[in-house]
């Protein structure tokens, strides 16, 4: 089940269109992202590619509302969020997408069960006797149930990945977002990491991932290149059988 109301579901999960960003910066305009559009369905794998610096953060930033485009439109999930206050905004993000981000952003003094447990508690989706249950067995689910006692700089930066994917997954939103999630992990367990992406995606989950590196974005079944705050391919190889 998705946090979607069944009356506004639709295959597409997000709708970019045709959104600019502009930073003023000591009184001049600067401008980061140029006229993007671009559509994601539901059950999609899409990976967002780019030079470090060509706005790719500032895109993923918008198309979870914690930022707002200077110009144009994003639905997700059928909600218009560039038009949504921060404080719907924050309402709207907790049960409608995960994020996951490349230096975990674990809280340091909660353990990590603790830390998967306290999206729900802040989103109330789940009963509280539910809580506890379905965070065990979310850490189960990405691999790490016996490191759940343990405070996040007692584990591997693997270890915190899988946590704060379990976090990600704890209101079972549509939407699941990761900004360069791999970008401090070694290979053996970045690819890890990735698995767990693909098996998410296998369950229905539509996942957004941010890279600079191109060997992981040639991975992905979809890849939007982004350059300059422009999109300058798109690239679809769902037929290669390079997943593994
Ligand atoms: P990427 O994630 O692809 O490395 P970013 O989206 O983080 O790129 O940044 C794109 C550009 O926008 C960079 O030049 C960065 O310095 C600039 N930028 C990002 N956020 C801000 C901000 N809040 N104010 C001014 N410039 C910003
Ligand atoms: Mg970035």
């Amino acid at each position: 089940m998705t946090a979607i109301d069944p009356q506004h579901v639709s295959s597409t999960v997000v709708q970019v269109t045709n959104i600019s960003k502009t930073f003023g910066i000591g009184g001049r305009a600067l401008s980061i992202l140029t006229d993007i559009s671009f559509g994601v369905h539901q059950g999609e794998f899409v990976g967002i590619e780019g030079p470090s610096g060509s706005g790719k953060s500032t895109l993923l930033n918008i198309i979870t509302g914690i930022d707002y485009p200077t110009t144009g439109e994003i639905l997700v999930a059928d909600h218009p969020i560039h038009n949504m206050s921060q404080d719907d905004l924050a309402a709207w993000r907790g049960l409608n997408v995960g994020i996951i981000f490349q230096f975990f952003q674990m809280l340091p003094a909660l353990n990590l069960l603790q830390n998967v447990i306290l999206p729900m508690d802040l989103a109330h989706r789940y009963s509280r006797a539910e809580r506890k249950g379905r965070a065990e067995h979310l850490l189960e689910r990405v691999g790490i149930a016996d490191q759940m006692h343990k405070l996040p700089n007692m584990v591997s930066g693997g270890e915190q990945q899988r946590a704060a994917i379990a976090r990600a997954l704890a209101n079972d939103p549509p939407l699941i977002v990761a900004d360069e999630p791999t970008g401090n992990l070694d290979i053996s367990t970045a690819n890890q990491v990735f698995e767990l992406f693909n098996d998410l995606v296998d369950q229905g989950k539509t996942m957004i991932m941010v890279t600079h590196n191109k060997e992981l974005a040639s991975r992905v079944p979809r890849v939007i290149e982004i350059a300059g705050g422009e999109i300058i391919s798109e690239s679809n190889h769902l037929n290669d059988d390079n997943r593994t």
